[in-house]
């Protein structure tokens, strides 16, 4: 469980964060929509330790992400990220860039990361492309790509920070329904997203950032069909 609690955080002078608390429960697809720059992708930074907080606390499984003590590599591990890119090294294959985590960061075998990105590559669909190029691949491959990547930690929560928006409108489909098959799989999953038929479909609650806080929280039937709040409802209309 992600327990997240009255989360401030600053870049300088900016107040980004401000007294952001929400949970997130195992198996539990939670989406953050809002409008730009109101602190979603900062939100997931801090959730996985990339970013520092400067008050209230998270913690993931009971481990406080930002205490001294806690190991954050090995928090990490735990805790897939995709962005909207990810540089694959283009002069490794899509298997070899697989790979790499789990050879680097879990200690595995050649033949054992091998057999993990070749399951994992399986699983987003990317079975024919083992031994391509990152260059090759179409935008929703790449992300695929990405996903995989993630996968292949065997990470207990992934959080998704608008992975489909650099796409072009025909691939968005193809990530968007590797995400499904992840959530139906019963991931723990955090999902910043402007797709709004996507959010309604997939999450069990979706909050609403607004002016770095959580404006509303609710199920999808109730952000999506009756905001309570005139934010809500404006924002809803400017996307929809
Ligand atoms: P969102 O993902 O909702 O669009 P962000 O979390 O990216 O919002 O940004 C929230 C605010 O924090 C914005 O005003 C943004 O300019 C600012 N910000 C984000 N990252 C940094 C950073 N590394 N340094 C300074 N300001 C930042
Ligand atoms: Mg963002």
């Amino acid at each position: 469980m992600i327990e997240i609690d009255n989360v401030h955080k600053h870049f300088g002078t900016l107040h980004v964060l401000k007294g952001v608390s929400l949970n997130v429960k195992k198996g539990e697809v939670l989406s953050m929509i809002g409008g730009s720059g109101s602190g979603k992708s900062t939100m997931l930074m801090c959730i996985n330790g990339l970013e520092g907080i400067q008050k209230g606390s998270i913690s993931v499984d009971g481990i406080d992400v930002h205490a001294k003590a806690t190991d954050l590599n090995k928090l990490r591990r735990r805790i897939g990220i995709v962005f909207q890119q990810w540089n694959a090294f283009p002069h490794l294959t899509v298997l070899e860039n697989v790979m790499l985590a789990p050879r680097k960061v879990l200690g595995k075998s050649k033949q054992e990361a091998e057999a993990i990105a070749v399951q994992q590559l399986g699983h987003v669909g990317l079975g024919e492309k083992l031994r391509a190029f990152p260059s090759r691949l179409s935008g929703g491959q790449q992300q695929r790509m990405a996903i995989a990547r993630a996968l292949a930690m065997s990470p207990d929560y992934m959080l998704f920070d608008e992975v489909t928006s650099a796409l072009d409108p025909q691939l968005v489909g193809e990530v968007l329904d590797t995400l499904r098959m992840l959530s139906k799989e019963g991931m723990t999953m955090i999902v910043v997203t402007h797709e709004m038929r996507f959010a309604r479909e997939v999450s069990d609650r979706v909050a609403f950032f607004c002016q770095g806080q959580i404006h509303e929280l609710g199920t999808p039937e109730q952000i999506f069909d009756s905001p309570q709040k005139p934010e809500t409802a404006d924002f809803l209309r400017s996307v929809l």
